[in-house]
């Protein structure tokens, strides 16, 4: 998740808003960060796109401690879960339309094991585009036979900045030539007229479960200009979500959650990739995976075993390397200044290092920190995080800076290699990241202090009057059940942050450590629920009323 710190992670700075800064984020505006007027004009863009009382407002404005989203009103969506079939309509325009299909692999189904995307694309910066032709092979494991597919057309949603709620250059993505590539049939495309990003391709024989079919489509996104995880901003491509991905089909039909600006709706199966980008002989090209510049400013990039693929792409990036236990570590920062880059190198180096002992190894060969133009804190993506640029270089290994830097690679873990359901069950990457914040700062703060911060936590909660029994909320709750964005934010992040801590304690370290190693392996490039992870604690703390109790009281599972 991309939490914004929009000063620093640690409430034992007591940052009062209305006050004034402390000296982390007097440093932070000095760095060229966002301004106080800007830090306050996004808490209250956040408070007024949120369903909060006028007491939660007065609670926001008087908060001793911020670790939050972006500022923005998105509407709230008000279902958790669409069943896709159920809701579309016959597209017009170009989609479908086209009767010419891709020929790269026409008749030829790959002999897979998972999903495989291979895609020839092309990112123009002129025309603000990324696109070309894709063939999906893909194995259906679902123990379900399809009656159609059910793609994810993300950009097609930003038309309107998510963060602002204001018009954008962002346009509807094309996609066409939807061709079946065994029997080369041509096949009707529907696009959602409730939510733009649901494309639907019914079929004429219904897609069996244990088959493999391929299907080949050309498609054309548009690029927003605006900072954020799919935009473009002073010439940086931030590219996420930025193809049609196949939605996860389980016993309802296929899951297709609204998006939301403040979080993950994102929910799709480990796959490969197999791309080639052309982009603009001076672009540096940052991708998910392997990414090799051939000739003409052609790149390769191979990412096995991923959920999704993102790309950043800019002609400024200076590039600082480094390596921890035979992982690459490429951090690419925006600056002639080479702080960012040796802030990040350590602590990207500190937390992977702790994060591999305490969770299991990482299972990729690189990783990317990349600063760039984001309204958020951070984002998540297989072997890449996004970092903004509104951080400040605090040299500390405990600044914003930092922790951020810690919190999206732990999402490499808790996302990437263990997959979730993310509008449905956001605490389970989004709590665990957070807590693995704690782990990171083990490795340079004394645990009794880190045991107060957590402790800090808590009390912060109460003191904001915010839920912490079972009756007014659970933390496994689906994003739309919450009261507003404070409240997700909140419980994801903090009552999940403290549940963890009190988890680890109560079991004890060595137990804590091999139940969370245990639940990492199982799970790695599959999916977890919160009855898995439940039942893994029990599993290692058997008959404990104490841990029992703590399970209670944040979860709504089976005991
Ligand atoms: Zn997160």
């Amino acid at each position: 998740m991309f939490v914004y710190r929009f000063v620093s992670d640690s409430i034992l700075l007591r940052v009062k808003i209305m006050s004034g800064f402390t000296e982390q984020s007097k440093t932070t505006a000095s760095n060229g960060a966002a301004p106080e007027e800007t830090i306050m004009k996004r808490l209250l863009s956040v408070a007024r796109g949120a369903h909060w009382n006028r007491m939660l407002m007065a609670s926001l404005l008087s908060l001793t401690f911020l670790l939050t989203a972006c500022g923005g009103n998105q509407p709230k969506p008000t279902a958790a879960t669409t069943k896709a079939t159920t809701e579309v309509t016959d597209a017009s325009g170009a989609e479908g339309s086209d009767t010419t299909a891709p020929d790269a692999t026409a008749g030829t189904v790959a002999d897979v094991d998972r999903n495989l995307y291979e895609m020839d694309l092309t990112l123009d910066p002129e025309n603000k585009s990324i696109g070309g032709t894709v063939t999906v092979t893909i194995v259906n494991d679902s123990g379900f036979d399809w009656p159609d597919l059910c793609f994810r057309d993300y950009p097609s949603l930003f038309l309107i900045d998510p963060n602002t709620g204001e018009e954008s250059d962002g346009k509807i993505s094309e996609i066409s030539s939807l061709t079946d590539v065994a029997t080369g049939e041509v096949l009707a495309i529907e696009r959602s007229e409730k939510d733009a990003t649901i494309i639907t391709v019914p079929l004429s024989e219904p897609f069996k479960a244990g088959e493999t079919r391929a299907y080949s489509f050309t498609f054309t996104s548009y690029i927003p200009t605006i900072g954020d995880r799919f935009g473009n901003s002073e010439g940086v491509f931030n590219l996420s979500n930025f193809y049609p991905v196949l939605a996860v089909y389980e016993e309802d039909g296929w899951v297709a959650h609204p998006y939301f600006a403040y979080g993950e709706c994102f929910y799709s199966v480990t796959a490969d990739y197999k791309v080639t980008l052309a982009a603009p002989e001076d672009m540096t090209v940052i991708s998910s995976g392997e990414e090799t510049k051939g000739d003409g400013g052609t790149w390769t990039i191979e990412a096995d075993l991923v959920r999704d693929i993102a790309i950043v792409a800019g002609s400024n990036f200076t590039l600082k390397t480094g390596e921890v236990g035979g992982v690459a570590v490429n951090c690419y920062y925006l600056t002639e200044d080479a702080t960012w880059g040796d802030i990040a190198l350590a602590a990207a180096t500190a937390s992977i290092t702790s994060f591999e002992s305490s969770f299991g190894e990482y299972p990729y060969p690189e990783v990317d920190v990349v600063q760039t133009y984001l309204t958020a804190g951070g984002m998540e993506y297989p072997s890449l995080i996004m970092i903004t640029t509104y951080l400040g270089t605090s040299p500390d290994p405990d600044g914003s800076l930092s922790v951020v830097i810690a919190h999206e690679l732990a999402h490499q873990w808790f996302y990437g290699m263990v997959g979730n359901d993310q509008y449905g069950e956001a605490w389970l990457d989004e709590s665990l990241a957070s807590y693995a914040e704690f782990v990171y700062m083990s490795t340079y703060l004394e645990p009794s202090v880190v045991a107060e911060r957590a402790q800090q936590v808590e009390d912060s909660m109460k003191t904001e009057g915010m839920p912490l029994t079972k009756e007014d909320f659970h933390l496994n709750a689906p994003y739309n059940e919450f009261e507003g964005d404070f409240d997700y934010i909140y419980s994801a992040y903090y009552c999940g942050k403290v549940f963890i801590y009190r988890l680890w304690q109560q079991m004890g370290a060595e137990s804590f450590d091999a139940m969370i190693q245990e639940y990492v392996a199982t799970y790695t490039h599959e999916v977890a629920t919160t009855q898995d992870f439940v039942d893994m604690v029990q599993k290692h703390a058997p008959d404990n009323a104490e841990v029992d109790a703590l399970l209670d009281l944040y979860l709504d599972a089976k005991f």
